[in-house]
């Protein structure tokens, strides 16, 4: 008997092509209420793409946001907005070394009288037009000056200072004014930016010690099977290397997911329930590798649903990565369990899970376009993902070379690859010069 299908179960209204639209009132409750399938066995149908991403984000919780110290703060995502604590800069700033004037036109000549050094309150140029006070570069312009005139432009002979010949300054130059770059208050960074360099400097000048950021989430990253060891162990010929969980684990941590926490199991029922039931009390997310096919020995689908993960998905129109499987946990954590095949490993944690955990931080990021440099066909009935190596073309675009592996197994030349190009299905051959979204490994 066939299993019913999923886009069955859902109210037809809501579904336009291969698009799930949602109504006002449709939040995550509405997703988990979607009937199990009655007859225990996976549900038949592929998941389009586009759906399962839509499905996957509308079941993450936000990860919760949490205060830490500026110094620790570079690379997380920050959780707040700021403004400017004043205005800025903050009072009249001298832009360089030299003097300050009250500036007249035709004057040559000035008797120095002081000098006013940065981090200094402002002094008061004496009344008239013959005084000058040296300035340095970010000090206040004095009281009663209007014009800095740089070190290279006049000479100093006693206390007198004489302009060079051949220079004339304009009343008002070398002055960045009070609330030039901004008035206070101005809005200068939004929620969901990942702290770069310049946003630590912006925290920095507006006095924020201890910025919100996105907490980092504890990942369980899991790897199951029978046939691995471990990089350092002895091997036998029957037997593989892990390798996923490394590659997994690299890949979340340069996206700052940093708290991980690396386990290998078997195929054994038992082993899997109870391990698996440990790293879902422990972490606030887990991401498996192998288990998620029809084998006799796949036993993680069944497992998961056994600890009360519900199932959200199963099986995606994707190439590679089709068995793809994600759920929920009791507590709301994201389970994402891959296939174990290397290359849609990968593709799945680069394609669904980084993407995921970025969103549930909050991270707000533009998708990344680049243009095929040859040619690629499409699956007609799937999405296809394509490793790529990245390059430029004399205008500076950003080109993306195919490097297609001959299986999902072949993962030693993803080693020249930046990551991956997704080909919505069709049947219409892609010419170079089309424009694709990039994941990056
Ligand atoms: P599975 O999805 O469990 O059927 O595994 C599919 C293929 O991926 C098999 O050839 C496995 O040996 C391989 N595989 C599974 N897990 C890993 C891993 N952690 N590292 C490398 N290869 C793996
Ligand atoms: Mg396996």
């Amino acid at each position: 008997m066939r299993c019913p299908s999923f886009l069955d179960a859902l109210d037809a209204r809501r579904i336009v092509g291969h698009h799930l639209l949602l109504t006002q009132d449709a939040g995550r409750a509405h997703w988990r209420a979607l009937p199990e399938c009655p007859y225990g066995t996976p549900m038949s149908d592929l998941l389009p793409l586009t759906m399962a991403e839509r499905l996957i984000r509308q079941a993450m919780t936000p990860f919760p946001v949490e205060a830490v110290p500026l110094e620790a703060a570079y690379g997380r995502v920050l959780r707040q907005a700021v403004h400017a604590e004043r205005a800025l800069p903050p009072y009249d700033r001298v832009i360089l070394d030299g003097i300050a004037v009250a500036w007249r036109d035709g004057q040559t000549g000035w008797v120095l009288s002081g000098t006013q050094a940065a981090g200094h309150p402002p002094l008061t140029l004496d009344p008239g037009h013959e005084a000058a006070l040296a300035v340095m570069t970010g000090s206040v312009l004095p009281r009663g000056a209007d014009t800095v005139i740089p070190r290279e432009d006049y000479r100093r002979e006693g206390d007198t200072l004489i302009l060079q010949k051949g220079v004339s300054p304009k009343r008002g130059q070398h002055i960045h004014p009070m609330g030039a770059d901004c008035a206070a208050g101005a809005a200068l960074l939004e929620s969901g930016l990942i702290l770069s360099p310049p946003e630590m400097a912006v925290l920095a000048a507006n006095g924020i010690s201890q910025p919100l950021v996105s907490a980092i989430p504890s990942i369980a990253v899991i790897s199951t099977g029978d046939e691995l060891v471990a990089p350092d162990a002895p091997v036998a010929p029957w037997q593989i290397r892990r390798s996923n969980d490394y590659a997994i684990a690299a890949s979340l941590a340069r996206r700052g997911l940093t708290r991980q926490t690396l386990l290998t199991l078997p195929d054994d029922l038992a082993i899997l329930t109870l391990k698996l039931d440990e790293a879902l009390d422990t972490h606030d997310a887990v991401v498996l590798s192998g288990g998620v096919s029809m084998g006799d020995f796949d036993f993680v689908p069944k497992v998961l649903a056994a600890l009360g993960v519900q199932r959200i998905l199963h099986k995606v129109a994707q190439r590679p990565g089709k068995p793809f499987w994600f759920g929920i946990g009791k507590s709301g954590q994201p389970v994402f369990a891959l296939p174990g095949n290397p290359v849609s490993a990968l593709a799945c944690c680069s394609r669904h899970v980084v993407p995921a955990l970025l969103h549930a931080q909050g991270v707000t990021l533009p998708p990344c376009h680049v243009m095929l440099a040859a040619p690629l066909t499409p699956i007609a009935t799937m999405t296809r993902f394509v490793p790529v190596r990245l390059g430029h073309d004399d205008q500076g675009r950003t080109l993306a070379y195919p490097c297609p592996m001959t299986t999902s197994g072949d993962f030693n030349r993803l080693g020249a690859t930046d990551g991956l190009v997704t080909l919505p299905p069709g049947d219409t051959p892609l010419s170079a010069g089309t424009g694709l979204v990039f994941h990056a490994w």
